[in-house]
C-alpha cells in the first residue's frame, strides 16, 4: 500500500487540504494509533464542494452523456477500482478494523460489482411510452435530478458509500459524498479513481470531516437536489427534518433490529451457523443483523448447543490475520457503547458468554432469557451480542419480531415453504430472508418502515430516487 499520511478532500480536480487547514487523526481500532490526519471540513469546503458539483451538473457533459458514454466510463471506473483493490481494503482494515480477508473477498469485489450492476443497469433500463392514437407519442424520461449529497456509516465505509455513489453518477447526478469520520480513507482513494478513470472533475467529490460539521453543513446547504442518508436513526431524524424545510427528497437507511426466527422444523444446524453470521459477521456492526434470535422451544436446547458452538468458534483478533473472523469494534466510542450494553445484560438477562476482549475487540456474545421489553431487546446495540428468546407458536414469533420501532431485516428458519411465505407475509420487514442470510440482488429494494428508515433504493427504485421522471407529450 502506498503509505497514506494525510486524508484529503476530492473537489472538483483537486485533492485539498481543509479551507483552514483543520485536521483529524485517523485512529485505527486495532492498534489505537493514528494511521493518518484528514481534512477536517466545515462549511467553507462543504461550499465548495457543492459549487464544484452544481458546475459539473450545469455546465459538465456528465448529466448530458448517451448512457452508452456513461456507461463506458462507469465500468473503466469500475475497472481502475480493481487495480487498487489492495489498498481499498488496507484502507477499511485500518480505519474500522474490518479484516483484511473479508475486504478482499467481500467488500472489494462487492463494491465494485455494484459500480458494474448500475452501468449495466443503465444500458438495459426500458422506460415507458403510453399509445394515445395517432396524434400524440406520449413517454416518460428518467431526467437526472441534479446535485446528490451521499452521506455514509463507518461499518462497511467502501460498500455503503459506492452504493450511493454508483446509483446517482449513473443517472446522471453530480455527487458530493461525505464518508463517516471514522472511516474517511476509501472515500477519498475512490474519488481519486473517479477522476484516473475519466469521469469528469465535479462529477463525484468527496469531502471529510465530522458530521455536525460539515455533515450538517451539506444537508443544510440550499444546493442538493437528493439527499442518501445511511446511519443512525437519531441523525436521519435530523437529516429528514432539515430536507424536509427544503422540499429536498431524501431516502435513510438507519437502524435495524432484525429477528432471526427458528421455527421447530428448521435445520437446525443451517439455522445455528446462519444465525452466528447474521449475529456475528463484522463484530455485530451491520444494519441488516438479526440479533432478536426467536426459537420455538421445543428445539430451544438443541438450538442453542449448536449456536454457542458456532459462536465460540469464531477468532477474534488483529484485522490482518487471514484466520480472523471479527476484527475489533470500529472506535473506541463503539465499544463503550457495546461494553454499557454488556452492563446491562446482566440485569436484564442472563449471559450465556462472551465480552470485552482485548483492546477492543469484544467476544461474542450470547444473552438469554431476556425481558423482552428491556433495551437489550429492543434497542441496536450494534456489537456482537445476540439477544435470545424462547416463543411457543407462530402468532407468538410473528407479534414479538414486529413488536420493534425497527424493520429492516429479518432472517427465518423453517423446512416448510407454506409456513415461509405465510410468515414473511406477515413480518413487518424491509427484507426477509429464509433460510439463508446476506443474500443480495442489487435489482431488489433495500430499506424498511418504521425508525429503520424512508424510502428503498436498488436497481429502478434507485432509478426512481436519483432521477426527475418527466411525462412527455409529442403532438405528431
Ligand atoms: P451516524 O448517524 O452517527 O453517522 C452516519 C453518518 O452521518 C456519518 O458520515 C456522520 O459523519 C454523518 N453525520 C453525523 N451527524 C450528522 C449531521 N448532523 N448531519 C449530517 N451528517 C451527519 O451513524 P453511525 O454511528 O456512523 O453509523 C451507525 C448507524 O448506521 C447504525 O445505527 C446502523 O444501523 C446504521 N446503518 C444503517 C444501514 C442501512 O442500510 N440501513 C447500513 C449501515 C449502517
Amino acid at each position: 500500500m502506498t503509505e497514506t499520511t494525510f486524508i484529503p478532500h476530492v473537489i472538483g480536480s483537486d485533492e485539498r487540504e481543509a479551507s483552514d487547514g483543520r485536521s483529524f487523526d485517523n485512529i485505527d481500532p486495532w492498534t489505537q494509533r493514528a494511521v493518518a490526519s484528514v481534512a477536517r471540513g466545515g462549511p467553507v469546503d462543504a461550499a465548495a464542494a457543492m459549487a464544484a458539483a452544481r458546475a459539473a451538473f450545469d455546465d459538465g457533459p456528465w448529466p448530458l452523456m448517451s448512457e452508452r458514454e456513461r456507461g463506458v466510463l462507469l465500468h473503466r471506473f469500475a475497472d481502475v477500482m480493481a487495480s487498487h483493490a489492495e489498498d481499498l481494503a488496507l484502507a477499511d482494515a485500518h480505519d474500522m478494523g474490518r479484516p483484511i480477508a473479508a475486504m478482499r473477498t467481500f467488500d472489494v469485489p462487492r463494491a465494485i460489482g455494484m459500480i458494474r450492476f448500475f452501468a449495466d443497469h443503465l444500458a438495459l433500463a426500458t422506460a415507458d411510452t403510453y399509445p394515445m392514437g395517432p396524434a400524440f407519442h406520449a413517454f416518460t424520461a428518467y431526467r437526472p435530478a441534479g446535485v446528490v449529497v451521499a452521506i455514509s456509516p463507518w461499518n462497511h465505509p467502501l460498500m455503503l458509500g459506492v452504493w450511493k455513489i454508483a446509483a446517482a453518477l449513473t443517472w446522471g447526478n453530480t455527487v458530493v459524498w461525505k464518508p463517516a469520520e471514522d472511516s474517511p480513507t476509501s472515500a477519498s482513494l475512490v474519488g481519486a479513481y473517479a477522476l484516473e478513470a475519466g469521469i469528469p472533475a465535479g462529477a463525484l467529490n468527496v469531502v471529510q470531516g465530522r458530521g455536525s460539521e460539515i455533515g450538517d453543513a451539506l444537508t443544510s446547504s440550499a444546493g442538493a437536489d437528493r439527499i442518501t442518508f445511511t446511519g443512525s436513526t437519531a441523525t436521519g431524524r435530523r437529516v429528514a427534518e432539515i430536507a424536509a424545510k427544503q422540499l429536498v427528497p431524501v431516502t435513510l437507511e438507519l437502524g435495524g433490529k432484525g429477528a432471526t426466527i427458528v421455527l421447530d422444523d428448521a435445520d437446525l444446524e443451517l439455522a445455528a451457523s446462519t444465525a452466528a453470521r447474521a449475529v456475528f459477521n463484522n463484530t455485530g456492526q451491520v444494519c441488516l443483523a438479526g440479533t432478536r434470535v426467536l426459537v420455538h422451544n421445543r428445539v430451544r436446547e438443541a438450538f442453542m448447543a449448536r449456536f454457542q458452538a458456532h459462536a465460540e468458534a469464531l477468532r477474534v483478533g488483529d484485522p490482518f490475520d487471514a484466520a480472523t473472523d471479527l476484527g475489533p469494534l470500529a472506535s473506541q466510542r463503539q465499544f463503550e457503547r457495546v461494553s454499557g450494553y454488556f452492563d446491562l445484560a446482566h440485569d436484564e438477562g442472563t449471559v450465556l458468554l462472551g465480552g470485552p476482549g482485548e483492546g477492543w475487540t469484544f467476544t461474542p456474545t450470547i444473552v438469554t432469557d431476556l425481558d423482552r421489553r428491556g433495551r437489550v431487546w429492543r434497542e441496536e446495540v450494534f456489537g456482537p451480542m445476540a439477544a435470545v428468546t424462547g416463543f411457543d407458536d407462530l402468532d407468538e414469533a410473528v407479534a414479538a419480531a414486529n413488536d420493534t420501532d425497527y424493520g429492516l431485516t429479518a432472517v427465518v428458519f423453517t423446512e416448510s415453504t407454506r409456513l415461509a411465505h405465510t410468515i414473511a407475509r406477515r413480518l413487518r420487514s424491509g427484507t426477509v430472508w429464509v433460510n439463508c442470510y446476506q443474500v443480495r440482488d442489487l435489482r431488489a429494494p433495500i430499506g424498511g418502515p418504521g425508525s429503520s428508515g424512508i424510502g428503498r433504493e436498488g436497481g429502478d427504485f434507485s432509478r426512481e430516487f436519483f432521477t426527475e421522471p418527466q411525462a412527455v407529450f409529442l403532438s405528431t
